[in-house]
């Protein structure tokens, strides 16, 4: 019998390496629920409703029925890409500009609610990993599998500069350090669903624990 596996955690902390990975062995669907808030952040930003100094919430309600996001399931990778009005975004998401305000437009309770009713018509079917912040709290309470990943905040900026600096993206570690904390301040503070453990979950501090230990670890608490 196919289950719904919900990974949720702070930032950075290599929750989509390890869904991913759970996904692909298990033959379930991947759904990256981050990438759908960052999409919506890249259509502020290319609508010019985030500048420097402003965030314009109302004009961005407002243009949320114009917002469609979808994925795609690329062979190659072999996990699905994310797309937003028909183009690819999956690597334009993950710049340091658009986590930097990924956190505040994801409090706006608007884009909740349609980024939610879209992951629950994903994951209608069982058999999904999907990972996020509220997806055993919210999208998905009755998820047979819920997994909490934590990790210091020095390990996961350690992490994630690496995976910026080696594709290319200049930026410093301290930048992205900042980032990390902000989000995780901004994530767990926010009125609408904050990023909270279920009590059902179980937590995983994978600072000292090997991609094959993690692997290892969440498969062994799948219950088919
Ligand atoms: O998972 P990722 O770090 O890509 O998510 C980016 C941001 O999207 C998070 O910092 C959080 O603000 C928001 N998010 C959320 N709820 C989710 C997934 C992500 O609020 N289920």
């Amino acid at each position: 019998n196919k289950i719904t596996i919900a990974i949720d955690g702070v930032s950075s902390t290599g929750k989509s390496t390890i869904a991913k990975q759970i996904a692909k062995y298990l033959g379930y669907i991947y759904v990256d629920s981050g990438a759908m808030y960052r999409a919506v952040t890249l259509y502020a930003m290319q609508n010019g409703l985030i500048t420097t100094n402003d965030f314009n919430v109302e004009a961005l309600i407002y243009q949320l029925k114009n917002v469609e996001i979808s994925f795609k399931y690329n062979e190659a990778l072999g996990f699905a890409e994310v797309y937003l009005n028909g183009s690819n975004v999956e690597r334009s998401i993950r710049t340091l500009e658009v986590s930097g305000f990924v956190s505040k437009v994801a409090a706006v309770s608007e884009v909740r609610q349609k980024l939610v009713a879209i992951q629950q018509q994903l994951g209608k079917d069982k058999g999904v990993v999907m990972d996020g912040r509220d997806i055993g709290t919210v999208v998905f309470p009755n998820a047979e599998l819920k997994i909490f990943m934590t990790a210091s905040a020095e390990t996961r900026a350690q992490r994630r500069y690496k995976e910026l600096t080696d594709r290319g993206d200049k930026i410093t570690y301290e930048s992205v350090l900042k980032n990390v904390q902000e989000r995780d301040y901004l994530d767990s503070t926010r009125k609408d669903s904050p990023l909270i453990k279920a009590d059902d979950a179980i937590e995983i501090d994978n600072s000292t624990l090997s991609l094959n230990e993690q692997f290892d670890k969440v498969l062994g608490l799948v219950k088919m």
